[in-house]
């Protein structure tokens, strides 16, 4: 089968021809149709320093996907040939504290497709049935976005939504999708700041209120003036740049909520007593998507017709084009980036 492999410990990755995996006891072979790109598909090209301590070549790289069911592994119930499917590219241990109280999200012993393991910029991949969700008429080009999606909806989901203000900073794909979740859940007025145009028009496509250019305009006054002088209910910082997060902190109001998803590239110093203690806020750290509730509220969003994603699709290549993939995506100017595999 065709498939992206990162091949070598350097930068660079190779389409190229490997074995059709087959599913082993407990697993389903999936044909993936679509496949989505992100951003630590761009460090692992890159060969970042993350990636050169993480990765271990040759691996078939990807782990957002949708496809579907070819083949049955033992044992397998439940699932069936012919069916839509995407799945949880974290792949738990089921026996750690975390997994036994609930919070699988965070299990220590996590293994990702794509990462640890091979990943879905294939023709094929073989999943644990567990992690299987199947998608009951959601189209796999949405389906293959349930991951970063599903970021979103944890980060969003996870805070007082109905009646609140909230602020959504950086608009990258999956603050657009926080938007619209937002929109959807029934906040009353989302916010939404970046510092590129293009990404403010597609959050107002998505449903933002109100869009504030952080490059031009004073982030924190015009949020503070959009919300009766108190501050955003729920802060949602999706970007991990150090300026914006201060942001963050200095837009929400007293005993609000900040969720935090953006990945800082270091340390960044925070004053503790300001922007947090004496605000009396609360901080939540989102790390992929809680197993598998998030999944659930996220199907029956997407079936109800209550959110879709689409308008945040802006690029599509084939496998064998993965390079210019990557590129709109370096230039910072698309929103999500998918691979259409058949
Ligand atoms: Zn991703
Ligand atoms: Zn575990």
């Amino acid at each position: 089968m065709q498939a992206i492999v990162k091949e070598k410990r350097a930068p660079g990755l190779t389409v190229k021809s490997v074995p059709k995996p087959a599913p082993g006891p407990g697993e389903v072979l999936i044909a993936v149709r679509h496949a989505g790109v992100c951003g630590t598909d761009l460090h692992i090209a890159d060969w970042d320093p993350w990636a050169q301590s993480r990765i271990k070549p040759p691996i078939v790289v990807g782990h957002e996907f949708a496809g579907e069911i070819q083949g049955l592994g033992d044992g397998v119930t439940g699932l069936r040939v012919g069916q839509l499917v995407t799945a949880e590219g974290h792949i738990v241990c089921g026996h750690c504290l975390q997994c036994r109280t609930g919070n699988s999200h965070i299990c220590k012993n996590t293994r990702i497709i794509g990462v640890d393991r091979d990943g879905a910029f294939a023709e094929y991949i073989v999943m644990p049935t567990t992690n299987v969700l199947t998608l009951s008429g959601i189209p796999t080009e949405v389906g293959a976005i349930m991951d970063p999606m599903g970021n979103a909806f944890h980060t969003v989901l996870t805070a007082e939504i109905p009646g609140s203000t909230v602020f959504v900073v950086g608009c990258g794909p999956i603050g657009c999708f926080a938007v619209g979740i937002a929109r959807a859940a029934g906040a009353t007025k989302v916010i939404a700041s970046d510092v590129n145009p293009k990404r403010l028009a597609l959050a107002e496509k998505m449903g933002a209120h109100v869009v504030i250019n952080a490059a031009k305009e004073d982030v924190v006054q015009t949020v503070v003036a959009e919300t009766d002088g108190e501050g955003a209910d729920v802060v949602c910082e999706m970007s991990g740049v150090p300026s914006a997060l201060h942001q963050a902190f200095a837009s929400v109001r007293l005993g609000g909520r900040v969720q935090l998803l953006g990945i800082p590239k270091g340390e960044v110093p925070i004053n503790f007593a300001d922007e947090i203690i004496f605000k009396g806020i609360t901080v939540y750290g989102v790390i992929g998507r809680r197993m598998y509730q998030t999944w659930h509220q996220m199907r029956r969003f997407l079936i109800g017709g209550q959110f879709d994603p689409r308008p945040v699709i802006t690029h599509k290549f084939p496998l064998a084009k993965i390079d210019e993939a990557l590129a709109v995506i370096r230039s910072g100017d698309a929103g999500k980036v998918i691979l259409e595999i058949v």
